[in-house]
Parts: structure tokens; C-alpha cells; sequence
């Protein structure tokens, strides 16, 4: 048997394995079961990978999608690993060409989607091939908890009893209890020996704003911290994915819309074009992004607040899997909570069930207007305790609470005052004594809160109303027009017998930290980088490939930083296995030549 260490650099090009990756790789080649939960970006594909060049067979890996199974398998040929598919879109003749590799022993990974494996006649086949493992990717989507549920994943404990001996290991990003229960329970994982890394993604910059304009918000972040670069733009509705990818269009960013709405032909290309393109920004619903393993996504910016904490920190995670600096941008504003907690009452969930996601909404909203560190507020929902990150847009730009229980109060009063039953915008008409025909209408004019809160503007108002919601002082009553209510716990208050601190709105401009990553520093390595990019895009069309799998951004930046000059000196560089030095290794000294001599 080869070892991990001398596959991981020969075939890899990488020097060193990461967190546990080691452990789980030698767990798993000497025969263990294992359920891998490791955040994105972390490295699981290696921990299957590996072994399955290790043992002696074929390694059967099951994934829920096929547009992505390809370009795994793409970007195995590309290191020399014997690697194929097989899915709805594989024509017979090469599922044949296929199946013979595999019979002859040729084959080290054979991707298969779920329905497919349990086909009698696809389990009949597998007799006839020995088997080094089974790998199951994306195994959150066994449990109804999470959010990619598939039915038949609950049918793969079957493989149990079909190829006893084989090892098996589960592989996920999702990190809750119930969801890693249901793993093992279906997939007959229990004596699996469980990896647990943690869930920080130390290279993702956390920034949070109010929503005020969010196209310009948005373009603006884009134009000013990745110019150029790929990226995802989370929006809640289709209408607004359709809105937002012309806005940003029109500004001359190459976005492209992706939602359900869209023909499947449509959803396709622009998925494959997004993979395959080094800057395309994706427009999409939540639905988009499960299983999207393109790792130069530079941010993940959701324009309206995410449903929970949980499918922030996946959405997040699209972000930064290379782990060079990405960014996780987000703005919200109170309609964002008005609007989904009426999706959530207004859905034909059970009662139970609507309480847990409104809880969940009511955490995500205190994620939103904490004034504490980000990530450590997030890994808290993992049950990671953790210490402050001092990168994240709170950290570096500590808000300095102020003592809100005066205009506080007014804002409790003024809503007793109209009666607990208008929305929002009216209360704040009346603290700030605007005579709007609402005002007008409802003599709300005469009312002894009328302008007596003219030291805030609006945008300061709604983010006390934020605030007071999310620590429960009020609530929205979507039953009755949104109006403001007052809770009991808002009675102190009101009395004058507590204090109450709120954050200042956010700082518009990050203004301390440069997400850019702005690292080239000579006109020089702006045109070796350059020209190093124009190269892989060559390469990367001529096999079909996206040019990720002829080699990564890091790997480019260490050739433009250390310059190697020779094939020794090459060999030393991150992602050049063997069989890429072979292949591009003369290509890549000339270009550095060449660009040695331009001086
Ligand atoms: P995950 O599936 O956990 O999201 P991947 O397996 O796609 O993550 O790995 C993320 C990126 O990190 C890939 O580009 C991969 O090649 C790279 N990577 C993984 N392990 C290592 C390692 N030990 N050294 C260097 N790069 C690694
Ligand atoms: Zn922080």
C-alpha cells in the first residue's frame, strides 16, 4: 500500500495534510468506517480520495449532483487518476466503456448519483468489481432536518448488508446534532469512528449593514472590495434575482440570474458558466449553490436577511474554499423579518414546526444586530465556545453602544400611544412629527408623542425597532397590518426603572480592512499573473475543464511570488503533482522566462 503522505504530494502536489485529514485518511484505508463533518472548504474530498488510491479496488462515490459530479471527475483526470461518472446524462455506450473499465480493474473512483446506485441491475453490476470503499458526499441530505433532503439516501444503509467488509464514510458540512444522528441511524454508520473539526473558516471576513438602498449597497461593496472577481448574491424572491442580475448588469458586472422559475436548460448553462468562468456573480435564490465545489468564490452577499443561522453559515461557506481571503457580506432590514416570518406563518408547516423556524429567524436577526464578534457568535450555534476574531466588521469596528432608554421609552410610548396598531413607518412618522395624510387621518397629530423625536432620522429609528424586536421588548403583528405591540418584559422600561443600551447604526464604509486582496505588487507580477491566468484559460478550454482543475489561484501566486527557475524549484510550488509538472511544467518555465526577460 502506497502511503497517504507520498500520494498527497506525487498525485496532489500538496505538501502537508490539513486538520484531520491525516487521521481520517489511515482510518479509513485500514478498513474503518467514518462520518466525516468538516465546513466547506476543509478538504473532505481528499479524505475519500486517498484511500481510494490506497486499497486495492474501486472506489464508489455516491453525490446528489450531476452537473458537479463532472467536474470532480474533470479535475481528477487532470492530477492522472483513473475517474469517471455515470448519471441520467451518460449515453449507453459510454456507460458500457465505463463499466468495462471498471470490471477490468482499470477505474480507482466511479461517481454514481443515488438513484442510480439502487438500480437491481446497477447493484448486480457491482458484484463483479471489487470495492476499496464507498463514499457518500453531501450525507446531510438523509435527514429531513436539514435543507437538501433526498429521499433516496435513506436507502443507502441497504449497501450495508449488500457489500459487507466494504468501509464506508459519510461526508458533510452540516454540523447540527440532528442532522448527524440521522446520518448514522440511516446510514448504518454506528460503529463509524466520527471527525469533528471545527467549524471557523478563519479566511472568511464577516460584514453585516442595514439595508437602505441594497442594489447600491451591494454594487458598491462588489465595485470596491472584488472588482472582477466570482462571487454569489443570495436574493429571496425570483423577481428580485431577475432585478438585482440586470441592475448589476447594467453596471457592468457579468452576472447571470439562477432560480427555479428559469428553464432547466437556462439554470445549466449559467451554473456551468459561473463554474467554468474565473468572474462571473451568480444572482440567485437559496436554492442555488449545494454541492458547488468551485473554490475561488471570492464573496457570498445576501441582499435580504437569510431564514436562520444555520443556511447563513452554509450559504456563507460558498466563500473562500481555496482559503485565500473571502468576504461574507450581508444587509437586512426589518421588512426582511416582517416578510419572512409571515412566509413562515402563512406556509402549511405543523404549528411545532413553525415555532422552530421562527426561533430560528429570531436568531438570525441577533446575529444581526449583535455588537459582539461575528464569528464567535455564529460558532456558537455549533456549540463551539470560541474567543474574538479580531477580523470580523464588529471586531475591527467595535460599535460603542450608547444609553438609548430615553428615546427608547419614547418609541415604547409612541406605540402604546397610536394603540398598538400601526406598522413601522407610521410610529416613526409620528416620533419624528411628520404630518403624512395617515397622520393627518388619525389625529395622530394631536398625540403627546408627536415630534418629540426629532434628535434620530429614520434610518436611526428602524434600527432601534430592530433592536427592541430582537431582544423582544416588541413584536410585529402580521395578523393585524405589522403593527408594533408591546411585550410584557418592555414594563421596566416604560416605568423608568431600567436602562437599556443600543448599537449605533454600522459604519457604511468598512473603512479598516482591505478585503482585496491586493497582493501584487510590481507591473511586473501583474503581467506574469496575467498572463499565467491567460495560459490556464487556454488550458482549460482545450480539455474542457474549468480552469480551477488546471490549477488553482494559489497556485499561480506562489509562481508569480517565488518565481521558480528551474524544474527542481518547480516542483516545490502548491497543487503540481506529478503528472501536472509533466504536463505543464515546460510551459510554465518558459512563460517565467519570458517574463524575466521583459524584465
Ligand atoms: P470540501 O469538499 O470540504 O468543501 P474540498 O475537498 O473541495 O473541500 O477542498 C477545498 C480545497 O482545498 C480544494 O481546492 C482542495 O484541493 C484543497 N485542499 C484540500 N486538502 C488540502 C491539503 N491538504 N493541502 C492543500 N490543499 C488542500
Ligand atoms: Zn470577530
Amino acid at each position: 500500500m502506497q502511503d497517504a503522505l507520498t500520494l498527497l504530494s506525487t498525485v496532489f502536489g500538496y505538501p502537508a495534510f490539513r486538520g484531520e485529514q491525516e487521521d481520517i485518511v489511515n482510518h479509513v484505508a485500514a478498513g474503518g468506517n467514518a462520518l466525516v463533518l468538516m465546513p466547506t472548504g476543509g478538504g473532505k474530498s481528499l479524505c475519500y480520495q486517498i484511500p481510494a488510491l490506497m486499497r486495492s479496488g474501486m472506489a464508489l462515490v455516491v453525490s446528489p449532483l450531476i452537473a458537479l459530479m463532472q467536474d470532480q471527475v474533470g479535475a481528477l483526470t487532470e492530477l492522472g487518476v483513473a475517474a469517471a461518472c455515470l448519471n441520467s446524462a451518460t449515453s449507453p455506450e459510454d456507460a458500457r466503456d465505463i463499466a468495462r473499465r471498471a470490471k477490468s480493474g482499470e477505474l480507482d473512483l466511479l461517481y454514481v448519483a443515488p438513484e442510480r446506485l439502487l438500480t437491481p441491475r446497477f447493484l448486480s453490476f457491482l458484484d463483479s468489481v471489487p470495492l476499496a470503499l464507498v463514499a457518500i458526499d453531501e450525507a446531510h441530505c438523509v435527514s429531513h432536518w436539514g435543507h437538501d433532503f433526498r429521499p433516496e439516501y435513506q436507502q443507502l444503509g441497504r449497501l450495508v448488508e449488500r457489500f459487507p467488509g466494504v468501509p464506508r464514510i459519510a461526508l458533510t458540512a452540516t454540523a447540527d446534532q440532528q442532522t448527524r444522528a440521522d446520518i448514522l441511524h440511516y446510514l448504518q454508520l454506528g460503529d463509524a469512528r466520527v471527525f469533528l473539526s471545527s467549524f471557523d473558516r478563519p479566511n472568511l471576513f464577516y460584514q453585516v449593514l442595514e439595508k437602505h438602498n441594497a442594489k447600491k449597497q451591494v454594487l458598491s461593496f462588489i465595485q470596491s472590495e472584488h472588482p472582477g472577481a466570482s462571487g454569489i448574491v443570495y436574493c429571496l424572491s425570483r423577481k428580485r434575482v431577475e432585478e438585482m442580475a440586470e441592475w448589476l448588469v447594467d453596471n457592468g458586472i457579468h452576472a447571470l440570474p439562477y432560480h427555479a422559475g428559469l428553464g432547466h436548460e437556462v439554470r445549466e448553462r449559467n451554473q456551468r458558466e459561473f463554474i467554468r468562468e474565473e468572474s462571473v456573480v451568480m444572482v440567485a435564490t437559496l436554492a442555488f449553490g449545494m454541492g458547488i465545489d468551485k473554490p475561488d468564490v471570492r464573496f457570498v452577499a445576501h441582499v435580504d436577511m437569510p431564514k436562520s443561522p444555520e443556511n447563513f453559515y452554509q450559504e456563507s461557506g460558498r466563500a473562500g474554499r481555496d482559503g485565500l481571503p473571502a468576504t461574507s457580506w450581508m444587509c437586512y432590514g426589518l421588512n426582511d423579518v416582517v416578510q419572512l416570518s409571515g412566509m413562515i406563518q402563512n406556509s402549511d408547516m405543523a404549528d411545532l414546526q413553525k415555532q422552530v423556524e421562527l426561533n430560528k429567524l429570531d436568531a438570525m436577526l441577533a446575529f444581526c444586530e449583535t455588537p459582539g464578534c461575528r464569528r464567535q457568535h455564529i460558532l456558537g450555534f455549533f456549540g463551539e465556545t470560541s474567543q474574538p476574531c479580531g477580523h470580523c466588521d464588529n471586531c475591527l469596528n467595535p460599535p460603542v453602544l450608547y444609553d438609548a432608554t430615553v428615546p427608547v421609552q419614547k418609541m415604547l410610548s409612541c406605540i402604546y400611544r397610536v394603540g398598538q396598531r400601526f406598522a413601522a413607518s407610521h410610529v416613526v412618522d409620528v416620533l419624528m412629527g411628520k404630518t403624512t395624510p395617515l397622520v393627518e387621518s388619525t389625529g395622530h397629530f394631536g398625540l403627546k408623542t408627536f415630534g418629540v423625536g426629532k434628535e434620530f432620522n429614520q434610518r436611526q429609528w428602524r434600527s432601534v425597532i430592530r433592536q427592541l424586536v430582537a431582544r423582544k421588548l416588541i413584536e410585529v403583528d402580521l395578523a393585524r397590518g405589522q403593527s408594533l405591540v408591546l411585550t410584557e418584559s418592555c414594563r421596566p422600561l416604560l416605568k423608568g426603572e431600567e436602562q437599556i443600551f443600543l448599537r449605533p447604526l454600522a459604519a457604511e464604509k468598512p473603512s479598516i480592512r482591505q478585503t482585496t486582496d491586493r497582493w501584487l505588487r510590481t507591473e511586473r507580477e501583474e503581467r506574469l499573473w496575467q498572463a499565467l491566468r491567460r495560459w490556464r484559460k487556454g488550458r482549460a478550454d482545450e480539455h474542457n475543464v474549468p480552469a480551477y482543475a488546471v490549477c488553482s489561484d494559489k497556485t499561480l501566486r506562489e509562481l508569480v511570488e517565488r518565481r521558480p527557475e528551474n524544474a527542481r524549484e518547480l516542483t516545490r510550488i502548491y497543487g503540481l503533482g506529478e503528472l501536472k509538472l509533466a504536463r505543464y511544467g515546460n510551459d510554465l518555465l518558459a512563460l517565467l522566462q519570458e517574463n524575466r526577460e521583459e524584465g
